[in-house]
């Protein structure tokens, strides 16, 4: 069952096909005993919804949840955003902590208790700090199917830097992210893989690309075997995918068994980013400066640069467009950060969401930076 992966197309609603998905490799009891903690781990890297393509759907959440508790197992969700967001407004944002508290799912929010593990192999990596609760932890990997202008594609194995503390984050980005993620895989085996692949994103992602509906739920207990599936319906071979190159030995891909909807009829071709050497560079050099900045300023360098603006995607109201009406302060989740009085953006308070640029239907806000979604 190991090499199975199972591609799901999204019929009458997500609650039935995630457990169509779930049954068709193995069950969830086949993974979970009762009595047991699980921990949850989607994809909440940016305050962006997963109608953008960015973060995991919701209800698929609450379904893997209901099926964990089905068997008589604790699911907890535990995730960490990306570094340069701040963890509190991006769940805000999102409505992380309103959907706990409704479908009564622990999150896990502090977890400064770590613990030095060795990894077995590991191309940079000889050990990692990881948060104690997780040593050994059953964990079920919930990715979101996006291209990303680093790693090319993130998935199954590239959403365990989720599990990492800010320290080791960048290390990943610093030591390169592929291998580093090839580490992290011999390190943190989720017992389940369910990945959301309704709305996903290509181009500039993880979090300002171009959404494509796909409309799919792809499962599988061996995360290797679910990359590989993922890159094929995308139209990126694995091999280009260095993490999934550089893994630890799961199934070949003449292995991997896939059940449901075959990949040929599924297949699609997104846009694959490539960036010159100078971004990649560019890229370690942030995260190498963020190692002394936060330790003196207690804040990651990358966070403060595009709090001044000038750094990142940005929105910008242009005066000569606006008409005042008000619709990017009522799609702003913290409205203070607009000013259409005086035609301004506080990048200070503003978190990089976009609903404003996406809300103005004069075309009245424009974007600064290199990465721009389509509206
Ligand atoms: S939605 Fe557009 S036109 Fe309306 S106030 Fe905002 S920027 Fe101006
Ligand atoms: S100003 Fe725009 S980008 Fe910034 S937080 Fe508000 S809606 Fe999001």
């Amino acid at each position: 069952m190991d090499s199975v992966v199972s591609v799901t197309r999204l019929e009458k609603n997500v609650d039935s096909s995630v457990r169509r998905a779930i049954d068709r490799v193995g069950g969830m009891a086949s993974v979970v005993e009762p009595g047991e903690t699980i921990y949850l781990k989607p994809n909440f890297v940016a305050p962006r919804a997963s109608s953008h393509g960015v973060t995991t759907d919701f209800e698929i959440i609450r379904v893997v949840a209901d099926e964990v508790l089905r068997c008589g197992g604790r699911p907890i969700i535990f995730e960490t955003p990306a570094i340069e967001f701040d963890k509190r407004k991006v769940y805000q944002a999102l409505g992380v902590y309103d959907f706990t508290r409704l479908n009564n799912i622990p999150l896990i929010e502090n977890f400064s208790d770590l613990i030095k593990i060795p990894v077995p192999g590991g191309k940079v990596f000889r050990s990692l700090r990881i948060p104690r609760i997780l040593d050994k932890a059953k964990i079920i990997n919930l990715p979101k199917l996006k291209t990303h202008v680093s790693a090319k594609m993130t998935c199954a194995m590239k959403n365990l830097i989720g599990l990492l503390p800010d320290s080791e984050k960048r290390r990943v980005h610093i030591r390169g992210v592929s291998a580093s993620i090839a580490d992290l895989g011999r390190v943190f085996k989720p017992i389940l893989t369910v990945v959301d692949a309704m709305t996903c994103l290509e181009g500039d992602g993880p979090t300002y690309g171009n959404k494509v509906d796909l409309g799919l739920i792809i499962s599988g207990r061996n995360m290797v075997s679910v990359d590989k599936v993922c890159s094929q319906i995308i139209g990126l071979p694995w091999q280009e995918v260095k993490y999934i190159d550089l893994g630890d030995g799961s199934p070949s891909q003449e292995n991997v068994h896939v059940v449901g909807e075959p990949v040929e009829e599924v297949k699609t071709r997104f846009d694959i980013p490539q960036k010159s050497v100078f971004f990649h560079l560019g890229f370690r050099l942030i995260y190498t400066l963020d190692v002394v900045f936060s330790k003196i300023f207690s804040k990651p360098f990358n966070r403060f640069l595009y709090s001044t603006g000038h750094v990142g995607t940005n929105p910008k109201i242009l005066r000569e467009r606006c008409d005042r009406c008000g619709d990017c302060i009522e799609a702003c989740p913290f409205p203070s950060a607009l000013n259409i009085e005086g035609y301004k953006v506080n990048y200070k308070s503003c978190i990089r969401c976009l609903e404003c640029y996406l809300a103005c239907k004069r075309e009245a806000i424009s974007l600064k930076g290199i990465s721009k979604p389509r509206k």
